[in-house]
């Protein structure tokens, strides 16, 4: 059995890096937290953040880890944690769909009526995060466990007793993975308009990413976009002008609300997740369009394998 390691290096300041510090912390380990881009310029900083499950596979682990993270999110949002709730809202589906392939990490998941024009629909109670507050209290917590947060750009793997890596999108140079690819996101942040419930539509003969309309806090995420394989991080006014269409189409109150913002995110994709050990390092990313909806789940597996 290897020695438990004294010192803890995670590379990534995102919503994975950040949770498989604060679990490496409350399990007693000395962790450092490095990071080209600190918690609320990354990926995760422009995530909706539905917890569901997009762009990840295996479908067996992803569930679990889903699971759990669900569990967690609900906790935290009893708790009172800031950015974190608990939202009903309702899949519109371009066709009849048999249940999802996740159905058992979710409790409660209920067929109902659908609305025309869509044929089928499902309605289920998940956590809905507001992502730059939840960072912030993440990262707030990495430090107040004794952890730290240092800017840091890697040319490679740094050395130390067990180096955890968080890296997502950065994974292709510091894991020399080239299966990791950026799957691009653009979202129009607009004033809330006293909506509580999410919207998310598949829409039938369009191809692309569903349209999605994500209460939170104090605004709405309206998308989305999946362009494969795009590194453009500039918001295109033209996809905006579209995102707040389609949103309005559903939604129609948020079609006069006033934008707050655009952001692009490039998304981590990869065949499948990799979180796996290897000698002294353990790999965490390929989270895909659902970081923020694994980050528990993964978190613990991490912690576990750090003691392996
Ligand atoms: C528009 C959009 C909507 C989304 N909606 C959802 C949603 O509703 N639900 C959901 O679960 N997920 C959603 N996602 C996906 C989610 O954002 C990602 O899965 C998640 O952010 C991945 O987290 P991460 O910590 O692995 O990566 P990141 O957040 O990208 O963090 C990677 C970290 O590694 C660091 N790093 C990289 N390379 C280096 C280097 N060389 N040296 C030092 N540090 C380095 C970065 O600086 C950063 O700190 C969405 C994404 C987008 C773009």
């Amino acid at each position: 059995m290897a020695e438990r390691p004294d010192r803890i290096v995670v590379v990534g300041a995102g919503v994975v890096g950040l949770s498989c510090a604060l679990r490496l912390l409350q399990a007693g380990h000395r962790v450092d937290v490095l990071a080209r881009d600190l918690p609320r310029e990354t990926t995760s900083s422009v995530a909706a953040a539905l917890w569901y499950p997009h762009l990840a596979l295996p479908q067996d682990k992803v569930t679990a880890w889903g699971k759990s993270a669900y569990e967690e999110f609900a906790r935290l949002a009893a708790e009172g944690v800031d950015g974190v709730a608990m939202r009903t809202g309702t899949e519109l589906l371009a066709e009849p769909t048999p249940d999802p392939w996740w159905i058992d990490a979710v409790p409660g998941l209920e067929r109902v009526d659908p609305r025309s024009p869509y044929p089928d629909a499902w309605s289920f109670v998940t956590p809905v995060i507001d992502m730059p507050r939840y960072l912030t209290w993440l990262a707030e917590q990495v430090v107040e466990a004794g952890g730290t947060i240092t800017r840091m750009a890697l040319a490679r793997l740094p050395a130390a007793p067990l180096v955890v890596n968080c890296s997502g999108l950065g994974s292709r140079v510091l894991a020399g993975d080239p299966t990791t690819t950026p799957v691009r996101g653009q979202v129009v942040v607009v004033e809330q308009v006293g909506l509580d419930e999410w919207w998310l539509a598949e829409d039938a003969g369009r191809a692309g990413a569903a349209t999605y309309v994500i209460p939170r806090t104090t605004d709405i995420v309206l998308g989305g976009t999946d362009d494969e394989g795009d590194w453009s991080r500039t918001p295109t006014p033209e996809i905006a002008a579209d995102i707040v269409r389609r949103a309005a189409r559903i939604v129609p109150e948020v079609g006069q609300a006033k934008v707050l913002r655009h952001q692009v995110g490039l998304r981590p994709v990869r065949p499948e997740v990799r979180l796996e050990r290897v000698g002294d390092v353990v790999h965490c990313y390929g989270h895909g369009g659902a970081g923020v909806t694994l980050s528990w789940g993964c978190a613990d597996e991490v912690t576990a394998l750090a003691d392996r």
